[in-house]
């Protein structure tokens, strides 16, 4: 999508701190951590959020997971522990209307 500032960061538009890429995914550091670790893994494909997933993005959808995994051991948390954060829509405070996963992890994380 061409307003969107993660398209633009999977089309290269916009620099990134890349940690994992591949034909369907990328994962990179949030620009604006809240967190010792802060990993943003994204499809390249634009989905809105995870309200927007239809039945064909079932097998890219497993691969994000896979990702996710992969991701935390790149960083080194798949030992310690991380957390997962979908925002979805404007009460969970979505900024960007690409779907994306926070990874957040590196310490203790607050519990609320
Ligand atoms: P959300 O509030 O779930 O939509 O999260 C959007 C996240 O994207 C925020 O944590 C931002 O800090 C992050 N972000 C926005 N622009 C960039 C960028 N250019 N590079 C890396 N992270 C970004």
């Amino acid at each position: 999508m061409e307003d969107c500032v993660f398209c633009k960061i999977v089309k290269g538009e916009i620099p990134s701190k890349k940690v994992y890429e591949d034909d369907e995914v990328l994962a990179f550091y949030d620009i604006n951590p809240i967190a010792k670790v802060h990993v943003l893994v994204i499809p390249k494909v634009h989905i809105q959020s995870l309200q927007d997933l239809k039945e064909d993005h079932k097998e890219l959808l497993f691969h994000l997971f896979e990702t996710i995994n992969k991701v935390a051991e790149i960083v080194g948390v798949d030992k310690t522990g991380f957390r997962v954060i979908s925002n979805v829509g404007e009460d969970a405070g979505q900024a960007v209307k690409h779907l994306h996963f926070h990874i957040l992890g590196g310490e203790k994380l607050p519990t609320r």
